[in-house]
This record gives structure tokens, C-alpha cells and sequence, in this order.
């Protein structure tokens, strides 16, 4: 028995050393499914059923699989070396490099980031095709192309229905045309191309099956059909699959997830051991309730109850306020006061929304106050266009062909090669078969050879940007990836060019810096793994532990996490459920489980915050509470429910009350709130006192506490369940 083991209960216990062969472990949130997952890898590690190079565990995201990493060396100590933890992407991208010898691209590929596949369809619907853009919108065509990939279409093979289709097809193809003759591929290309040459490289597959004979996934209700296919396919030989997972917080359906994935790999691996883990050791009891209300958890095959090992904690608060403005208003306020009040950490707690542009108001205010807080989305670093320009260097170092970034980068700084030139350039490395980036390596060799089909201002201006290219890209093999960057940065002038002296200059300039700090991480693994990492780059890498204060992000980003307090925003209908998703069932259902998701993110404090006014085309329009929020009448929350569903309200006979956060000061919030009735300051209960509760029966008073006007009681009823309630919510008997 290893004493790591005692950090578990018995069903936890039970999935980490259940024999070798199909686990499924389904479990709500909070009960340790990446704990058991962890510990599972530590326990086949310990037990010498694996060693560490046989294992891959695969995560969502690189944070979580460095934390992972982390954990197990805290665990084994040095026995984890070898050990593959990472991301479906990062491996597949890994594995193709390595197997590049039978695939039509080299190994010296580079990925293709959102922001080139942009461009690149931009470039395809503006110029080559001569579209609107207004009809064949970016986005749209976008997730067309990446639909039709996963769903195994190519652009032959791509369903035309309509005129449109005829279009995207054509579009798709030239698409592919264009990463195929950069040497890039995109996100989806690395799983489809990883799938691919599993199932025609058998020997291969073989190579792989016997390398990573254990396999572990995390969060598997959000893998798509491609990565359920991979996991097929490398664990079919040895059938030492371990994956977990929780149906009800599947949210990337968006982005091709498929939670049924959970049923088929029942049905796929009949003989799997089912473990349901039952215990939350995450929230309190009273954040559980409200989550299971919010889901109207029917009993259902695989959900058994879900019991807060923690007590009932304090209440959850509805809070109604004015408009955005207010809601940040009280964000700040009362994270000062759990601060002050409470002990509890800036660090420890999460402000979350549903789309990106709602951290604006949050951020302000915090910055007015002089707040720290950190925001997540992988825009603040890696969208910065310094930033942007530095890494299309290194890929153009790497890979020469990558046009997209030669596109970005062949006039920065500037350099009077506009794009006549670089037109030309194009259409002249096209007549001799080369990428524009290979023409101008062969400029910078041939010059002599290029005047006849370039201007002599052309070639006057392109003949160093060759010759700077050449230089990176013949060190690629002896620079490391922070040396090939100062080559760069001195090469290019970058630094006059950021350093305009002016305060925006020096923060452009400590990016650079930044990203240098990053680089000399890579020193060993080289510039193809770092520019892999700044590719596969996800929102959550961008939350780094070293930088404090409250943390701001999507729901979406905040998968996984938790945090002692967390204050949910916007819950209007239109925001959550966003306005796209409300006439369609499916979308509709997921919007409800991307709050449910991120109710079950908060340990201590949970507040949910539903504006009255937002801010529309020229004016303030009024917005309704979120339907999800329905079932939330008191006991489950305090606040202003009553207010928000009046009808709901008269029908249930719960009467309107005086917001719970009066005990928070919230100045900027108290306009939207209407002057509520004074109450007792004195304590009406005593502990020891019989009282009733409509919902929760008889009990006994434990403990009561008056503070900033509330009566609050902490009651023991008849099943033995310990509850922090509002002292009006029950009655003496
Ligand atoms: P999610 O569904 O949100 O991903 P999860 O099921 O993966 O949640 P974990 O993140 O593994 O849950 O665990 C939730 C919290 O509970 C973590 O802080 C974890 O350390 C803690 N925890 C889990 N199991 C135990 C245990 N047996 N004893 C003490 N703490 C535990
Ligand atoms: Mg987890």
C-alpha cells in the first residue's frame, strides 16, 4: 500500500487500482476525476504495471498537463521521467513530426494559428476569388472548412446542397492548396492527419500501440469524433484505456465535442470497469444544490447523488443591479470585503462570463481601484502584434515556406516593399515552382538571376530580407530558440522599431522580452517545440501562477478549475443563453450546462449577478434574467430571486427580501436596489430553538450570527444536514 493511496477515499481508491484494462470513471464535478486520473498514472507507474515512456495521459489543455506533470513528480520523484502528459494536439503534432517520413509533409511543418487561417481565407474569398466577403463572411467559411474535415470530407467529398456549397468547396480546396504548399497544417489537420496515418501505416499503428499500452484521458465528454477515433486506435491492442469524464459538462459541442463519446466507449469496450465517484470534495453543499437546480438533474443511468463532503457553507446570493457598471461595482466591493473580512486570497477568486468583451467593465473598475487581477484568453499575450511579429521570424527561420508569415513580416519594419512588390514576388516564385519565401532565398543567393523578372526596386528591397532569411534559417540546427530570437531582433532593427519611446513602446518591448524568458525555456527541446508551444497555446495557458489578484474569464476557460469564490456575470437571457443559441434545443441545453459548469467551479462563495439594463444600439434597453436561473427560488439562494421572478414568486409564497449582499457595502449597486424594509438588528433566534423550513423539514439551531443587519442561522435538521440559512426563511416552532 503506498501512503498516497490514503489520500483517497474508497471509490477513488477503487479507479486508481482497478486491474489493467477499460476504466470509465463518471463523476460530476469536484470529485477528484483528475485526481483519480493522476494518481491512476502514479499507482501503474509505482506498481511497475507501466513504465513511464508507456504511458500517455492526455489532458485539455497544456496548464492542466503541466500540473499534472507536476503532481506526479511530487508523487514519484524521478521515476516519472519519460512520461508523455499532453494534449491531443500536442501529440499528434509531436507524432507526426516524428513520423513525417510517411506523410506528404516534412517535418519541419509549422501550425497554423487561428489568426493565419484568417488571413489565408482572406486572402482566398478577397483576391484569388474575387467574393464578398460580406456573404462568404471569414468566420463562417472558417467553421465550414473545419466541419467538414472532422466529419472526413474532403473538398471533392464536400456535401453541396446549394450554390454556397459549390463556393465553400471551392474555397476549402484552395485552402488546402495553400497550407499544403506552406508546409503548415491547422488545428484539425493534426488530429485528421495523426488518425490517418494510424489506420494506413499499420506498422506504425503497431509502433504506437506497443509504445503508449496505457492511455488516460481526462474531461472525455469534450472529445470530438476524430479524437474518440484516436483513442480507438491506439488503445485497441492493449485495451488499457482509462478515461473520465462527466456528461453534464460537456461545452465544446461548438467545436465538434460529442459527449456520447462516454456511451461509446461502453459500448466499444464492453468488459470496461464503470466507477462513479460520488463525493464532491470541492463545494459546499449549498453551491451543489444550486447546480443540481440549475441542471434539474432527473435520476438518470449514470448520475448518482453528488454529496458535498464539506458543510453547507455559506448561502448563495442572486443579486439583481443595475446595469454592467453596478455588477463591477459590487464585484470590487465585495471581493474587498471577503478579503478583508474573510482572509480569502484576491487569487482565489474567479469573476466569469460568457464572452470575452464582458471583462471590459470588470477590468476598469478593478483598474480603478487599483486592483490586481489577471485576465485569461490567450489575446493579451499572444494576440499582441510585437509578439505576433516576432514568432512569424522564427517560423519563417524554421520553415521558409510558411507564407502566411512572410506575408505578416516582409515589411515589418518597414522596409518599402509594398504590395506591388510583394505581389510580384508571388506571381515570379510561382513561375519557377518556389514558395515566395524560397524565392527569396534563392534571390539572396542568385541575384543576378532574378533581374530580369523583378524591378530593380524590388529586388533592392527584397535582396536583404533573402539574405537575413538565409542567415536564420542555416543556424536553425545550432542557435537555440532565445539565441535565434536575439539574432532576429538585432537583424531586423526590432527593437528601434518597438522602443518609439513612449510608454506603449517600453510595454511592447518587456512582450519581447517576455517571450524571450519563454524561449530560454526551450533551450533543450529546440525552436520546433517552442514554436509548437506558442501554437497550441490555449486561453488557460495564458493564466500563469506567479501573477496575482482576482482572475477574469470565460466559463469556457474556467473548464477544470475551481476557486474560493466565484462571481458568475450577465446571467440575462441573450448573454446565457447567448442570443445564438436560444432556437435550438441542443445549443440551448449546453448553454445550461456551461452554467452548471461554472457554478461547480466556486468552493466557498458563489454570487450571480443579473443586470437589469445593458447597453443596446444607442440605449439602455431592458433585459430579462436568465431562464436557468428559474428554479433558484429560496432556500437554494438569497437575494433577489423574489424580485426577478415575481410571478414565480407569489405562486411559491416566497416574499421579496431585503439582498443578503446588504451585508457586502455595494455603493454603485444600491441605486438599482429599491430601499428594502430595516430589520432587526437584534437576533430573533437562539441557538438550541426547534424551527421548520419549507423545503428542508424540522431542525435545531446551532449557532446564530447578526451582521450588517442579517439574522443568519446555522440549523441541523432531521437527515443530519447542517445548513447556513437567513434566519427568515425558517420558522419557530
Ligand atoms: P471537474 O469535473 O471540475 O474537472 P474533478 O472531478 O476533476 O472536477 P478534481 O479537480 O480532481 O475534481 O478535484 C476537486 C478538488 O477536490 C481538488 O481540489 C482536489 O484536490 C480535491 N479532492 C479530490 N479528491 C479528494 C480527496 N479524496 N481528499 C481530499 N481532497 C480531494
Ligand atoms: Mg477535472
Amino acid at each position: 500500500m503506498h501512503d498516497w493511496l490514503l489520500e483517497l477515499n474508497a471509490q477513488q481508491q477503487a479507479a486508481v487500482t482497478a486491474r489493467p484494462g477499460p476504466v470509465l470513471v463518471m463523476a460530476g464535478p469536484g470529485s477528484g476525476k483528475t485526481r483519480v486520473l493522476t494518481y491512476r498514472v502514479a499507482w501503474l507507474l509505482a506498481e511497475g504495471h507501466a513504465r513511464p515512456w508507456n504511458v500517455l495521459a492526455v489532458t485539455f489543455t497544456n496548464k492542466a498537463a503541466r500540473e499534472m506533470a507536476e503532481r506526479l513528480d511530487a508523487l514519484l520523484g524521478t521515476r516519472t521521467r519519460g512520461l508523455t502528459v499532453s494534449t491531443f494536439h500536442a501529440f499528434c503534432a509531436r507524432t507526426l513530426r516524428r513520423e513525417a517520413q510517411f506523410l506528404p509533409f516534412t517535418a519541419s511543418f509549422v501550425i497554423a494559428d487561428e489568426d493565419d487561417q484568417r488571413r489565408l481565407l482572406r486572402h482566398i474569398i478577397r483576391q484569388e476569388l474575387q467574393l464578398d466577403d460580406k456573404v462568404y463572411r471569414v468566420p463562417a467559411v472558417r467553421s465550414a472548412i473545419s466541419r467538414a474535415k472532422n466529419e472526413g470530407h474532403t473538398p471533392e467529398t464536400f456535401p453541396r446542397a446549394s450554390y454556397r456549397d459549390e463556393v465553400v468547396a471551392k474555397i476549402y480546396a484552395r485552402y488546402q492548396q495553400h497550407l499544403a504548399e506552406a508546409n503548415l497544417l491547422d488545428f484539425d489537420d493534426l488530429l485528421l492527419w495523426a488518425v490517418r496515418l494510424f489506420e494506413e501505416q499499420p506498422e506504425v499503428r503497431a509502433r504506437y500501440q506497443d509504445l503508449f499500452r496505457h492511455l488516460l484521458v481526462d474531461e472525455f465528454q469534450d472529445t470530438n469524433a476524430i479524437q474518440y477515433r484516436l483513442v480507438q486506435l491506439l488503445g485497441q491492442a492493449h485495451r488499457q484505456v482509462f478515461v473520465v469524464g462527466d456528461m453534464d459538462q460537456s461545452i465544446y459541442r461548438w467545436r465538434g465535442a460529442d459527449y456520447r463519446n462516454l456511451q461509446r466507449f461502453e459500448a466499444d469496450f464492453p468488459d470496461a470497469e464503470v466507477i462513479y465517484l460520488e463525493e464532491n470534495y470541492r463545494s459546499t453543499q449549498n453551491i451543489l444544490d444550486v447546480a443540481m437546480a440549475v441542471l434539474h438533474v432527473q435520476p438518470r443511468r449514470h448520475r448518482k447523488n453528488l454529496r458535498a463532503r464539506r458543510g453547507s457553507g455559506p448561502p448563495v446570493v442572486v443579486k439583481q443591479v443595475f446595469n454592467e457598471e453596478a455588477e463591477a461595482a459590487f464585484i470590487a466591493q465585495t471581493a474587498v470585503t471577503l478579503a478583508r473580512q474573510r482572509g480569502i486570497p484576491l487569487d482565489s477568486m474567479a469573476v466569469m462570463y460568457r464572452t470575452n468583451a464582458q471583462s471590459r467593465p470588470v477590468e476598469e473598475e478593478l483598474l480603478r481601484l487599483g486592483l490586481p487581477y489577471r485576465l485569461v484568453g490567450a489575446q493579451r499575450f499572444y494576440g499582441r502584434r510585437e509578439i505576433k511579429d516576432l514568432v512569424a521570424f522564427l517560423r519563417l527561420a524554421f520553415n521558409p515556406d510558411d507564407v502566411a508569415s512572410l506575408e505578416r513580416v516582409i515589411n515589418v519594419p518597414p522596409r518599402s516593399i509594398g504590395p506591388r512588390t510583394w505581389a510580384a514576388l508571388r506571381e515570379q516564385a510561382a513561375a519557377r515552382g518556389l514558395s515566395p519565401g524560397r524565392a527569396l532565398l534563392d534571390l539572396a543567393a542568385h541575384p543576378e538571376a532574378w533581374t530580369a523578372a523583378l524591378s530593380r526596386r524590388a529586388l533592392k528591397a527584397l535582396f536583404p530580407v533573402g539574405e537575413m532569411l538565409q542567415a536564420w534559417h542555416w543556424r536553425v540546427g545550432e542557435l537555440s530558440p532565445a539565441q535565434m530570437l536575439d539574432r532576429i531582433v538585432a537583424d531586423t532593427g526590432y527593437e528601434a522599431f518597438v522602443r518609439d519611446r513612449t510608454e506603449e513602446g517600453e510595454a511592447r518591448w518587456e512582450n519581447v522580452q517576455e517571450l524571450r524568458r519563454l524561449a530560454v525555456e526551450y533551450e533543450d527541446q529546440g525552436l520546433a517545440a517552442f514554436l509548437e508551444r506558442v501554437a497550441l497555446v490555449s486561453d488557460q495557458d495564458t493564466l500563469q501562477g506567479q501573477e496575482q489578484g482576482l482572475t477574469l474569464l470565460t466559463i469556457h476557460a474556467a473548464k477544470g478549475l475551481e476557486f474560493r469564490v466565484v462571481f458568475l456575470v450577465g446571467l440575462v437571457e441573450g448573454l446565457l443563453p447567448h442570443n445564438r443559441s436560444i432556437e435550438d434545443p441542443d445549443a440551448l441545453a449546453e448553454e445550461q450546462r456551461l452554467l452548471y459548469v461554472g457554478i461547480t467551479r466556486a468552493r466557498d462563495y458563489l454570487f450571480l449577478l443579473v443586470p437589469q439594463y445593458r447597453l443596446a444600439y444607442g440605449g439602455l434597453d431592458i433585459v430579462e434574467p436568465s431562464r436557468f436561473l428559474e428554479p433558484l427560488a429560496p432556500p437554494l439562494t438569497e437575494g433577489d430571486w423574489p424580485r426577478l421572478f415575481p410571478h414565480l414568486a407569489r405562486q411559491l409564497g416566497v416574499g421579496e427580501r431585503r439582498s443578503a449582499s446588504g451585508r457586502a457595502p455595494a455603493r454603485a449597486s444600491r441605486a438599482a436596489s429599491r430601499p428594502a424594509p430595516r430589520r432587526p438588528r437584534r437576533a430573533r433566534l437562539r441557538s438550541g430553538d426547534r424551527v421548520i423550513h419549507p423545503r428542508w423539514g424540522e431542525g435545531v439551531v446551532l449557532q446564530v450570527e447578526v451582521s450588517a443587519g442579517d439574522e443568519i442561522v446555522e440549523v441541523r435538521f432531521e437527515d443530519g444536514a447542517v445548513k447556513m440559512l437567513l434566519a427568515d426563511f425558517v420558522q419557530k416552532l
